[in-house]
């Protein structure tokens, strides 16, 4: 087996993947504060986390993958600024926290499925291990926290090379961003954290729990730190992540892993952070109202598999600009893959060449890079005279790692109605069975009729398509 390489954020260097425990993967991934929905920019950290676990299970690793929900904790600000992103949202929409929690952990979990991403072994769930992040706090606060009147603080100078993984480092030693010192009265350094947020005197919070230190609430990052250990054991093999998280939480979390395990291990043999989908213009701010989420893509007539392409034609540590255009694009070409697959015959060998294991192999190997994959798998599909069992064999090996679904996928799945269309889908089959009808009386007039008020609908009528028509995404 040829070794699969993977870019650590701890040392900035492409490093061959050697598990923790022969022929297994444990992998963790930060997951969403469900206080809202996710744009499609955080959905792109779990595409490139599943992709992450797809050429796992592909190079025959045992995987365990788990992904956990925040649903207390996570402030305004990732250092310990601001308020409690949970109970904001239900103070604004005068709704208990549970029920906000469950609706947007639904709500992610739909996205999960629309991108086919595969269902990790666990979802953790922070408020679930509260206890156990209670006795965590318990077995590192001696010798590494402090408290203050608003509760446990951790001691960043406690631990070797506080904040390497984000390598921005201030004159105490703290990591540049890891908030400021006079937001939290008596904090000893910056970068010290909330590992336990006591409720104010006087105060009651919608979620809170008793603890040595007072009634109150767990912070942000020891919960990934108590769910890994509870689930992977430290230390486990890979931690994933978006690159914001390079520079705060995940410092926080090795910090306490460190402090955990008494040594200088980060916990996680090697630390991935996935680069940010950027859009220009705001849309994806989940202040500015109508913000890019999966379920625009649907509203807008795309397939949410376009958007996991338009992941996948990027490497997942390039910045990847988000346009309706470049959706279209990927849109297109996901198409063109769909007819390829659904004009091979059936299929009639299991062979895999040679050569075909080897390209596979060159382009995931080295770090997940996904676009030659794609490339060379297309070329594969789409070369006319290519033998079918070739293709078969590559769609057969790819299509999994990939995770588009090409073996299910037909393109009337592809055909989704713009939530703005003004005619339903019984007008376009009666419009077009008239103009068949017409051009079989050589009535061509009417047929150029029927066919411009079709398009004046937005409906691309297709002559010699089984498919016959599809929506016009004009953007
Ligand atoms: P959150 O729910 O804010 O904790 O974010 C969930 C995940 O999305 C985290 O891994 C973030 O690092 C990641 N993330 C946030 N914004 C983006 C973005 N624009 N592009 C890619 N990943 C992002
Ligand atoms: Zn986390």
């Amino acid at each position: 087996m040829s070794e699969l390489k993977l870019f650590n954020s701890l040392t900035r260097q492409l490093e061959p993947f050697v598990p923790v425990h022969s022929g297994e993967a444990r992998v963790y991934t930060c997951g969403p504060t469900v206080y809202n929905y996710p744009h499609i920019g955080n959905m792109r950290a779990y595409v490139f986390a599943d992709t992450l676990g797809r050429v796992l299970s592909y190079k025959g690793y045992k995987l365990t993958h788990v992904i956990n929900i925040t649903d207390v904790g996570h402030l305004t600000d990732d250092a310990d600024a601001g308020e409690d992103k949970m109970e904001k949202m239900a103070a604004e929409k005068a709704q208990s926290i549970w029920d906000i929690a469950k609706h947007y952990t639904e709500a992610y979990w739909a996205d999960i499925k629309a991108l086919n991403i595969r269902q990790p072994a666990h979802w953790s769930i922070a408020t679930k291990y509260v206890p156990a992040m209670i006795d965590f706090a318990k077995s590192i606060a001696d010798a590494h926290c402090y408290e203050l009147e608003s509760g446990l603080y951790f001691d960043t100078s406690t631990v070797a090379n506080y904040g390497a993984l984000a390598r921005a480092k201030t004159e105490d030693g703290a990591n540049a961003q890891g908030g400021r010192i006079e937001e939290v009265e008596g904090k000893r350094h910056a970068a010290d954290f909330a590992i336990w947020r006591k409720t104010p005197a006087g105060e009651k919070r919608q979620m809170e729990w008793d603890s040595p230190w007072g009634k109150g609430a767990p912070g942000w990052h020891l919960e990934c730190s108590v769910m890994s250990e509870a689930l992977l054991g430290l230390p486990f093999d890979i931690h994933t992540g978006g690159i914001d998280h390079r520079e705060i939480h995940h410092p926080n979390e090795i910090a306490q892993n460190q402090a955990r395990c008494g040594g200088d291990h980060s916990g996680a043999n090697i630390w991935m952070h996935n680069n940010f989908l950027i859009e220009r213009s705001g849309k994806m701010s989940k202040s500015s109202g109508e913000f890019l989420r999966v379920q625009l893509l649907f509203d807008n007539g795309f397939h949410p598999l376009a958007y996991r392409l338009m992941c996948l034609q990027a490497h997942y540590r390039s910045e990847l600009e988000f346009s309706w255009e470049g959706l279209q694009a990927a849109f297109v070409r996901l198409k063109r893959m769909v007819m390829a697959v659904e004009k091979l015959p059936e299929r009639n060998s299991n062979e895999v060449p040679e050569e075909v294991l080897m390209w596979i192999d060159q382009a995931i190997l080295q770090d997940l890079n996904t676009p030659p994959l794609l490339a060379s798998f297309e070329l594969a599909i789409q070369t006319k005279h290519a033998p079918s069992e070739e293709k078969w064999a590559v769609l057969d090996r790819v299509d999994p790692i990939l995770g588009l679904n090409l073996l299910r996928l037909t393109r009337t799945d592809l055909r989704i109605r713009p939530k703005a269309a003004i005619i339903t889908e019984a007008e376009i089959e009666t419009a077009l069975a008239a103009r068949k009808e017409a051009r079989a009386a050589k009535d061509f007039a009417k047929s150029d009729t029927i066919r411009d008020d079709l398009i004046a609908k937005g409906v691309e009528v297709m002559d010699g398509d089984p498919l016959g028509w599809d929506w016009r995404l004009d953007i």
